[in-house]
C-alpha cells in the first residue's frame, strides 16, 4: 500500500465515462475518488481534500462551473474540465474562472494522462517550475533569461520585439497551461479591445517564424484552436 498516492476526485455523472477514466487513474496509480453530482463533489472536495480534480461540466444537478467557482474561493487545487469537442466557449470560460486544463471528449488514456501530470507538477512547483537560479526558464533547447530578456534557441540568440519577448515570458511563466486569448491579451497589453486577438495572432505568427518551427517538429508553443495558447511542456 502506497500512502504517497495522489488523490484524484473525479466528478462524472456518465457511468461509461467515469468507470473507464476511473480505471486509467487507477492504473497509473492514483487514487480515485468519485461524485456523481455537483453537490456529492462539494461535500467530497471538502471531506477528502483531493490534489487534483476531473470535473465533467455537465451535471445533472448543477453545471460543473458552479464547483469550479466554489472550489477557487477557497483553494487552488488544480481542476481539469472534461468539455465536448464544439465547446470552445466553455473551455475559455473555464479557464478564465481558474480551471488549470480541459481535455476533450473522447479522448484517450495518453492524453488524459499527461494533463494530470502537467496539472500536479505546476501546483507542486507552481513558483520555480522550470526556472533555474539566476531567473532563467529552460525548455529542451530553449532558454529565457528573464533578467536579460533574451531567448536563446540551441544556444542562438531569437531576436524578438518587446512585445513578442513579453508574450513568450508570460506563456513560460505559466509553462504546460493554457492561456486563454483573452488573459494572454489582459497580460500583455493590459486591455481588451477589437482586434485584440487578430494583433496577438500576428506576434504569434512572427514568434513561430523566429522560432523556425517547422511542421511536426516539437513546438514550444502550441496554439489551442479557438482557445488560447500553451506553451507545451510536454517531453517528446
Ligand atoms: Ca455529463
Amino acid at each position: 500500500m502506497n500512502n504517497n498516492k495522489y488523490k484524484i476526485l473525479l466528478v462524472e455523472d456518465e457511468n461509461n465515462i467515469r468507470n473507464l477514466v476511473a480505471t486509467m487513474l487507477e492504473t497509473a496509480g492514483y487514487h480515485t475518488v468519485i461524485a456523481k453530482t455537483c453537490s456529492e463533489a462539494q461535500m467530497m472536495f471538502l471531506s477528502h481534500l483531493p490534489d487534483l480534480i476531473i470535473l465533467d461540466l455537465g451535471l445533472p444537478d448543477a453545471d460543473g462551473l458552479c464547483l469550479l467557482e466554489s472550489v477557487r474561493k477557497s483553494s487552488l487545487t488544480p481542476v481539469i474540465v472534461l468539455s465536448a469537442r464544439s465547446d470552445e466557449r466553455d473551455k475559455v470560460t473555464a479557464l478564465d474562472m481558474g480551471a488549470n486544463d480541459y481535455v476533450t471528449k473522447p479522448f484517450g488514456s495518453a492524453e488524459l494522462l499527461a494533463r494530470v501530470r502537467s496539472a500536479l507538477r505546476t501546483s507542486r512547483h507552481s513558483s520555480n517550475e522550470g526556472k533555474l537560479p539566476g531567473g532563467k526558464f529552460t525548455l529542451h533547447d530553449l532558454v529565457i533569461d528573464y533578467d536579460a530578456r533574451r531567448i536563446f534557441i540551441r544556444e542562438n540568440e531569437i531576436k524578438l520585439t518587446q512585445t513578442e519577448y513579453n508574450i513568450v515570458a508570460f506563456l513560460s511563466e505559466h509553462c504546460g497551461k493554457v492561456m486563454t486569448y483573452s488573459s494572454i491579451i489582459k497580460a500583455i497589453w493590459g486591455h481588451t479591445h477589437e482586434g485584440s486577438v487578430k494583433k496577438l495572432q500576428v506576434n504569434m505568427a512572427n514568434i513561430r517564424k523566429k522560432f523556425g518551427t517547422r511542421i511536426g517538429e516539437n513546438n514550444y508553443i502550441i496554439n489551442e484552436l479557438g482557445v488560447g495558447y500553451r506553451m507545451n511542456a510536454d517531453k517528446e
